[in-house]
């Protein structure tokens, strides 16, 4: 029997990824490439459209010759990547017109007030589930063709095209061909309505985008085309946007599962089943995936600060010399901490929303030390995630059945243990934490007929479980008392 392989590619903010998954569903080989981050003004993030396309192609081709396997013993590719980036070309000479605009990019704030004072805002809720935001793709592809000479006229004329960073790879491994995305990555640029499945055309009317820029919109588990490599054609067969690609990674597959990405920030997504639900505590609609001829909604909150927090210990308050490090002080406390931090840096997101608040520091007393600070800092990040699947629940109306996670931290057994005992829930931690990347390549490997979804499910291996194991007394009053910090910390600065 000849061999089977998945190639899956996972294009990150900082860089880009390949990676080999055999047909056990194990990660044979990795590849990794760091790219250069733009900072042209205060606010402003680019990244070069050919490095990202370079740098992915060279772990791409590095990845197969470190696997040691054959091109034809590799049966399907599937791609997951930053969202919401943003990347105009010319479809005739196949260069981009603009650097690419990363997400993280502000400059587009303004753009934003205006489609407000248009009394847009409550249009595009209802219609994209998303908030205004210059986050999210529409006003920065609005700012490319207002700002970059001569593009107007060449948009006119049908010559260019629009692509968040799947589309644009996958129209650069179709010889220039196929010109489409999926609707996780669709539902992400404020232009897409994600319960009738098409572009918005008052949105594109408001942001002045003409429709033959908009790429086609598939299923995520889809043929979109093939990427022909020393003769063979490979099928690309999934494509999602990451979190979504790590929410299926993760296998939940099923409403009321959630995952969680401890990283710099805290992603957390629930799929909410194959209707969408619409938040009334700042949170986000989203497509998580099309497949089988369904399409799959989750709800979305995000926390800015969580491993950033743990840097600061290190970086800011030099207190810890490794992020690991934060484990073994933490431990060293073993009675209850009356220390909270509360890391509001860059003020409170979801479901607070106040960019006046600021970090703060509550209950000190003359016997605390580094060790409660260090703690305190940690168990903030779960205190926050359960900020938002509070949120989450109220509106999905779905008790959380159990939350899978993944990113740096959770590696961390004390965030965990705490994390499980602050929720009520019981929290998994998976074997292979590459579930972004995974979710890629099951999509494909799903389209292909390589896998089936159930199996995928039923396969899937635990690392460790972690089972809640405090009194409702105790978690109610700690709990209480970080929502009391919480409001202590808001409306700091003028
Ligand atoms: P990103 O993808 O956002 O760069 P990663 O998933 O690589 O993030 O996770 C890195 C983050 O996790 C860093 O902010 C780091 O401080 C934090 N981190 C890594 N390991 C640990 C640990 N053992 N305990 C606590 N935090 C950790």
């Amino acid at each position: 029997m000849p061999k089977k392989y998945i190639l899956a590619l996972d294009q990150g903010t900082t860089s880009s990824r390949s990676v080999i998954v055999d047909e056990k569903g194990e990660i044979i080989a990795i590849e990794q490439q760091e790219f250069r981050q733009i900072f042209p003004k205060s606010g402003w993030v680019e990244h070069d459209a050919f490095e990202i396309l370079e740098s992915q192609l060279s772990t791409l081709k590095k990845v197969i010759k470190k696997a040691n396997i054959k091109v034809n013993e590799i049966v399907g590719l599937g791609i997951t990547n930053q969202r919401e980036t943003t990347v105009i070309w010319n479809k005739n000479t196949g260069k981009p017109i603009y650097n690419a605009i990363v997400w993280q990019d502000k400059r587009t704030a303004d753009i934003c007030e205006n489609l407000k004072e248009k009394g847009l805002e409550n249009h595009i809720k209802k219609t994209t589930g998303l908030v205004v935001d210059a986050y999210f793709s529409g006003t920065k592809i609005h700012w490319i063709l207002e700002n970059v000479e001569g593009v107007k006229t060449a948009a006119e004329k049908g010559n260019l095209l629009f692509g968040t960073i799947d589309s644009w790879i996958l129209w650069n491994l179709t010889d220039k061909k196929i010109h489409a995305t999926d609707y996780s990555n669709a539902s992400r640029t404020m232009l897409f309505d994600i319960k009738n499945l098409c572009w918005d055309g008052k949105i594109l009317e408001a942001l002045n985008i003409p429709k033959s820029l908009l790429p086609e919109v598939k299923p995520s588990s889809y043929h979109f085309g093939d990427f022909t490599l020393e003769g063979h054609k490979i099928p690309i067969a999934g494509i999602a946007g990451d979190q979504q690609a790590a929410l299926f990674g993760q296998t939940c597959f099923n409403k009321g599962e959630a995952k969680n990405t401890y990283g710099t920030g805290c992603f957390l997504l629930m799929n909410t089943g194959t209707e969408p639900q619409f938040s009334k505590n700042g949170l986000l609609t989203t497509i998580a995936w099309g497949i089988n001829n369904k399409v799959y909604y989750a709800l979305e909150g995000s926390v800015f600060v969580a491993g950033a927090a743990i840097q600061w210990l290190r970086d800011g308050l030099e207190i810890i010399k490794s992020a690991e490090e934060s484990e073994f002080f933490a431990e060293k406390v073993s009675e209850e901490n009356p220390v909270i931090v509360v890391p509001a840096f860059a003020g409170l997101g979801a479901p607070y929303w106040d960019m006046y608040a600021r970090g703060a520091i509550f209950g000190l007393t003359r016997d605390t030390g580094k060790n409660h600070l260090i703690k305190a800092t940690l168990q903030s990040l779960a205190y926050q995630t359960k900020d938002l699947l509070i949120a989450i629940q109220n509106d999905a109306e779905t008790p959380l059945k159990s939350l899978k996670v993944d990113g740096g931290a959770c590696a961390n057994n004390l965030l965990m243990q705490f994390q499980a005992d602050i929720l009520d829930t019981i929290v998994e931690r998976p074997k292979i934490t590459e579930t972004t990347v995974m979710g890629a390549a099951y999509l494909a490997g799903i389209c292909v007929g390589l896998w089936k979804q159930k199996d995928i499910e039923t396969d899937k291996k635990i690392d460790k479980k972690f089972t809640p194991n405090i009194s409702s007394e105790k978690r109610e009053r700690l709990y209480k008392r970080w929502l009391k910090a919480v409001e202590r910390s808001k409306n700091w600065i003028e």
